[in-house]
């Protein structure tokens, strides 16, 4: 989609450090990390939020079981997977996209 960074990001048009790449997906480092592990996992398809996400539920289902692979592959004993939906809740750029977070102690409830 013109006009989206992430599918920049899935076309090479805006360099990422790459953690894992197929068909469907794509995991790199995110630019400005929250926590000393802080990869996005995206669909490589243009999807806005997790509503529009929904409509394909083993598209969703390969993103979570990729998010437990990269943090068996990292050692991680704990992380936190998480997707911002809709403005208010966080959600800053409109591709579906989520959060893996670890290497710190988190917080609950978030801000
Ligand atoms: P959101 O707030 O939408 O849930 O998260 C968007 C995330 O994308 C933020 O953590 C932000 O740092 C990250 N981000 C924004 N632009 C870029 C970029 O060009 N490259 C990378 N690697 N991450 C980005
Ligand atoms: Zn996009």
């Amino acid at each position: 989609m013109a006009d989206c960074i992430f599918c920049k990001i899935v076309a090479g048009e805006i360099p990422s450090k790459k953690v894992f790449e197929d068909e469907t997906l794509l995991a790199f480092e995110d630019i400005n990390p929250q926590a000393p592990v802080h990869i996005l996992i995206v669909p490589k398809k243009h999807l806005v939020d997790l509503f529009d996400g929904s409509e394909e539920p083993g598209l969703l289902g390969e993103i979570a079981a990729r998010s437990a692979a990269i943090a068996k592959e990292r050692g991680l004993a704990a992380y936190r997977f998480l997707t911002n939906t809709g403005r208010e809740a966080g959600q800053a750029v409109f591709h579906l996209h989520f959060h893996l977070l670890a290497g710190r102690r988190m917080g609950w409830p978030p801000g």
